[in-house]
């Protein structure tokens, strides 16, 4: 048993690299992905939520052109031909190993950083647990290239982890974990099973991938766990093609390198939120939805809403205020659900009334708690 404990978790993303998908660069096989799905399954029938990062599209596309390109002389139009060949072929393989449904989604960093189709993918993503399917979740090579990119899998998968609230990203690999140096070249080399915080020294032990199908090495790993980390979320990297690597987190022992989520995390958010993010409208509220926000840890919904103020799209850090007499006085920040026009339509109503108002429904909460930042004043 390892001395450190392992977390209790509920909701992981697990990374799978083409390494696993399409060992030896020969198209999708099923000889380690089986060990991953059937690992997922017994999770889900734990009551865990799993949502699945997988590449190997690029590397599925080459194999059934039977192109037998490597990493370097591809070109990036060839690789998204690739990748919108294998993509369907990946979704296909690792559908086949399930009896439930699987759901794919495709993102792109611009997705990621646009406020409001961040929040649609969030809002899927959720979904798409609720209805018990596995996400699948992949870059959309076709459409990002350079800067639009994520790049590799790693950092998106800690993209992902964050958007999903998972409590735990767990990065499967063809090594057995990060070591203090090159195993490939020192016999003496030995595996960190522990980082608790990660700094120069921990980039420095990272090499570039040997794999040509790959697009991640170590060092995409690692900015992947300094990102999942930072923002609460244990991370582990562990060698994908050991069972015995699964074997061990049901359990709740593990084996590879832990990287122990930071303990400022949840100041982290709140920095963020208070500070980070421009403010673009205001929402003013009735003193009983500002008890339940400042008493309650209550979500905001628009039956407490009495008043919107500017020009807004849903996925905006609006202010949400309160009236004192004449003066208003901010008590909370967060992200709305809701654009400013829809708001004014369902401000003062019930939640279950914004269907019927709107033609749509995304959430009953306007700003959700974990979106949602106090102000003291
Ligand atoms: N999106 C690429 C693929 O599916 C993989 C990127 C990566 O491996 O990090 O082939």
């Amino acid at each position: 048993m390892n001395k450190i404990k392992f977390p209790n978790w509920k909701r992981a993303v697990i990374k799978v690299g083409s390494s696993l998908v399409a060992p030896n660069g020969k198209g999708i096989s099923s000889q380690y992905t089986l060990t991953i799905a059937n690992f997922i399954v017994q999770n889900r029938n734990m009551g865990r939520e799993i949502i699945l990062v997988s590449s190997g599209a690029v590397a599925a596309g080459m194999a059934k052109l039977e192109s037998s390109k490597t990493k370097s002389n591809r070109s990036v139009p060839e690789k998204q031909a690739f990748a919108a060949i294998g993509q369907s072929l990946l979704m296909e393989s690792w559908s086949r190993l399930f009896d439930f449904p699987s759901a794919q989604m495709l993102l792109t960093m611009d997705g990621l950083n646009n406020r409001e189709r961040y929040v649609n993918a969030k809002n899927t993503l959720n979904e798409l647990l609720n209805l018990k399917t596995l996400p699948i979740v992949n870059e959309n090579d076709t459409v990002a290239v350079e800067e639009l990119k994520v790049g590799d899998n790693d950092n998106l998968a800690a993209h992902v982890a964050i958007m999903a609230e998972a409590d735990i990203l767990i990065i499967c690999t063809d090594i057995d974990g990060l070591y203090d140096a090159n195993p490939a070249k020192n016999k003496n080399a030995k595996l960190i099973p522990f980082v608790e915080k990660i700094d120069s020294k921990i980039f420095a032990l990272a090499k570039g991938t040997k794999n040509p199908n790959a697009t991640g090495g170590m060092k995409t790993k690692i900015e992947a766990a300094e990102k999942a980390i930072t923002a609460g979320i244990d991370t582990l990297i562990i060698n994908g093609k050991k069972s015995d690597s699964f074997n061990k987190i049901l359990n709740d022992d593990f084996s590879g390198t832990f990287f122990k989520k930071s303990k400022t995390h949840v100041a982290a958010k709140k920095h963020w939120l208070t500070h980070a993010l421009q403010t673009e409208g205001k929402v003013i509220i009735d003193d009983g939805a500002s008890d339940a926000l400042i008493n309650k840890g209550a979500s905001l919904l628009s039956s407490g809403i009495t008043k919107v103020n500017g020009y807004f799209t849903s996925g905006s850090s609006i202010y949400i205020v309160v009236l004192d007499g004449n003066n208003e006085r901010v008590v909370a920040k967060g992200i709305t659900q809701y654009n400013s026009q829809d708001l004014e339509k369902i401000k003062g109503k019930k939640s279950n009334e914004i269907e019927k108002t709107l033609g749509y429904f995304t959430n009953k909460e306007v700003i959700h708690r974990s979106d949602m930042v106090l102000i003291n004043n």
